[in-house]
């Protein structure tokens, strides 16, 4: 009923030999880092993370996007019995995640609507059998399958909070169901939380801890919360601001950033009409560009992501809804066309570019009168407290007031429930204050004349040794052009891992390792298990296509034992099967598996079941169409 940790506490009613336990679990960590993700050693921030999870404290890890948060709960729920439950904002993005978890070896499964009922009972029986370490669930759905969960389950061994900014109120992310998640800890019997955000302010620090209760499980485990913090500086990332002298100068300086780039480019534009009239001026000066804000319907925005995905167009031009989980690993640029709002969401849409950690620029094009423009949002988010009280009091008001600022002020109305007596304004004048405040960073940010990522960083709390390129420490923009033979082989790999991704768009495997791959492409399947990134799990899984893609393509080298008919039959049928159940084809059986079958050729049950790679579960499953296939063909030629 209980999980390790508890039945622990339960039983002698002390506190663990935390120290010794913890070392022996980071050795184990570090080993199954290595089988798993191929990665030899965990980042500096990541050990300590690791180490904070395994000594069973809460942690709150503020570590920047492309800094490894994944790794700092994916290897602890495999280290701990018991299941670790991962909290994760959108669908795309833990589809894709368990996609990548599982083609390396890591038994995972996700709870959510687009599962159907048999799914969904599958999905709970294997976390009933112990079988799946890591759930992923959207908060609202966590919500409802709390009880349920820890009945199957027991309390979980870890609770996983990703992006757990979501939780500030006044942020831009804002999910009211992520307020919820501290109920739902308790619901599931206050399991150990680690929190995970690349939202670096205190003040988004300080909401979580809050909302969530870190560190008081109220005798359920240790107290206190660790805390740690990685630098989010991005040496890759080239930082720019060009002062614009009108709207067609505006234009002239895009062009021209465009000009002698024919790579990747996401625009920031501010309102939907904007990306609209800038895709089309880019599209007469014989760019592929499209728009891509919330008021197009669902199917044109799966179509721009999709293209966008697999390279179709060069320049997405998008408003703010153009965010979190869309994760390209080549884009070159990202220009904001005026003045973001908030350093936050400027670093957070800059931060889009070179997610492969290769060189990259982000230009913001402004002009002092694009500020101004914010301001007047203020005033409309944050109406005149006189007129929002006049309008409470006297409805018949609301005739001469702005559709928009009626809004802000029945949402306040909402908020500060007027009806029950005179209103305390001061919250809401904090966030006024709070938000004028960050304007005026951004403002400061545009108009410097010195460095612009020791301002960037110096708002996020965060002091910066040596600039790695801006246009104020005159350090140029670095190229970022591949040797051809590497850049074809990285066009070989991505077609044929992407005909693998994961079931939304995300790549098995990440962009770094890819570029690794393709720039030194490894010998064979022990040198690919070799590989950072890559490792003897998911070489097992995924070996025989990454090496193929890799070698030139020679008619020769097509011509592998591998590729034989027979071989190609069971690649047939197992692609049929993973499209009827909606999975990868992987996941059904792994390369490994069908070539030995090729080879073994097998002629009854038993002889299936000797077969590496095939486990009980696909025996009882595959068996019979497995045999008719093999005894269909005619054992074939030397
Ligand atoms: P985040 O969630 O913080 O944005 P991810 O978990 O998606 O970051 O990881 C970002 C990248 O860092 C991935 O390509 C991942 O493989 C890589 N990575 C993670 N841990 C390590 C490590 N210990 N050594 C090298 N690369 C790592
Ligand atoms: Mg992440």
């Amino acid at each position: 009923m209980f999980g390790r940790r508890d039945a622990r506490n339960w039983l002698t009613g002390a506190a663990p030999p935390v120290a010794c336990w913890t070392v022996a679990s980071l050795v184990q960590a570090q080993e199954l880092l290595r089988r798993h993700f191929g990665y030899a050693s965990f980042r500096p921030a990541q050990r300590k993370v690791v180490a904070s999870v395994l000594t069973g404290r809460d942690v709150l890890a503020v570590l920047p996007t492309g800094g490894g948060k994944s790794i700092c709960f994916q290897v602890p729920a495999l280290v701990q019995a018991g299941l670790t439950v991962v909290v994760s904002p959108l669908i795309s993005l833990m589809q894709d995640q368990v996609a990548a978890a599982c083609a390396r070896g890591v038994p995972a499964a996700a709870l959510h609507s687009a599962l159907d009922r048999a799914g969904q009972e599958a999905v709970l029986g294997d976390i009933a059998s112990g079988r799946t370490r890591l759930l992923y669930l959207s908060p609202e759905r966590l919500g409802r399958a709390a009880v349920t969960l820890r009945q199957a389950a027991g309390v979980p061994a870890l609770l996983a909070i990703d992006e757990a900014h979501c939780i500030a109120e006044w942020g831009d992310d804002f999910r009211p169901s992520y307020r919820a998640l501290r109920r739902v800890r308790y619901l599931l019997g206050q399991p150990q939380t680690i929190a995970l955000t690349g939202s670096a302010t205190p003040e988004v620090r300080r909401s979580i801890v809050a909302a969530l209760g870190l560190g008081r499980r109220y005798g359920r485990g240790p107290a206190g919360f660790d805390l740690h913090l990685g630098s989010f500086d991005r040496p890759n990332l080239w930082f720019g601001a060009v002062r614009v002298e009108d709207e067609r100068d505006r234009m002239a300086r895009l062009l021209a950033l465009l000009a002698d780039h024919d790579q990747m480019t996401l625009v920031y534009a501010p309102t939907r009409n904007s990306t609209e009239r800038i895709a089309v001026a880019l599209r007469r000066a014989g760019h592929r560009a499209v728009p891509y804000h919330a008021g197009l319907d669902k199917e044109r925005r799966a179509a721009v992501l999709q293209a966008f995905l697999a390279d179709r167009i060069e320049v997405v031009v998008a408003t703010c809804a153009f965010g979190m989980g869309i994760d390209k690993p080549d884009v070159r640029l990202v220009v904001h066309w005026s003045a973001p709002p908030t350093p936050e969401s400027y670093y957070q849409e800059a931060g889009r570019a070179g997610r492969d950690g290769r060189p990259c620029r982000c230009v913001v094009l402004w002009r002092p009168t694009d500020a101004e423009i914010h301001r007047r949002q203020l005033d409309v988010t944050f109406p005149d407290r006189e007129l929002a009280e006049r309008v409470w009091r006297n409805p018949a008001a609301r005739a001469t007031v702005p559709r928009t600022v009626l809004a802000s002020i029945d949402r306040l109305g909402s908020e500060l429930k007027p009806v029950r007596g005179p209103v305390d304004w001061r919250p809401v004048m904090a966030r006024r204050k709070k938000a004028e405040r960050r304007l005026a960073v951004m403002e400061e940010y545009l108009a410097r004349s010195s460095c612009r990522r020791q301002s960037l960083l110096a708002y996020f709390g965060e002091r910066l040794g040596r600039c790695a390129g801006c246009d104020q420490c005159q350090v140029a923009p670095s190229a970022a052009r591949l040797p051809p033979a590497a850049a074809q082989r990285l066009r070989q790999l991505r077609a044929a891992v992407g005909l693998r991704r994961g079931p939304w768009g995300g790549a098995l495997l990440d962009a770094e390792v890819m570029l690794r791959l393709a720039v030194h492409p490894p010998e064979g399947g022990a040198a690919l298990a070799e590989v950072a990134g890559v490792g003897p799990e998911l070489a097992a899984r995924l070996g025989g296509t990454i090496l193929d893609a890799l070698s030139p393509p020679r008619a020769e080298a097509r011509a592998l034992p591998e590729r034989s008919p027979l071989l190609l039959a069971l690649e047939q049928w197992r692609d049929g099967v993973a499209k009827a159940m909606g999975v990868p084809p992987y996941l059904v059986l792994t390369d490994a598996a069908l070539v030995e079958l090729a080879s073994r050729r097998p002629s009854g049950w038993a002889q299936v079941a000797d077969v590496p790679g095939v486990g009980p579960r696909a025996l009882a499953k595959f068996a019979p169409a497995l045999l008719e296939i093999l005894a269909k063909r005619e054992p074939e030629r030397i």
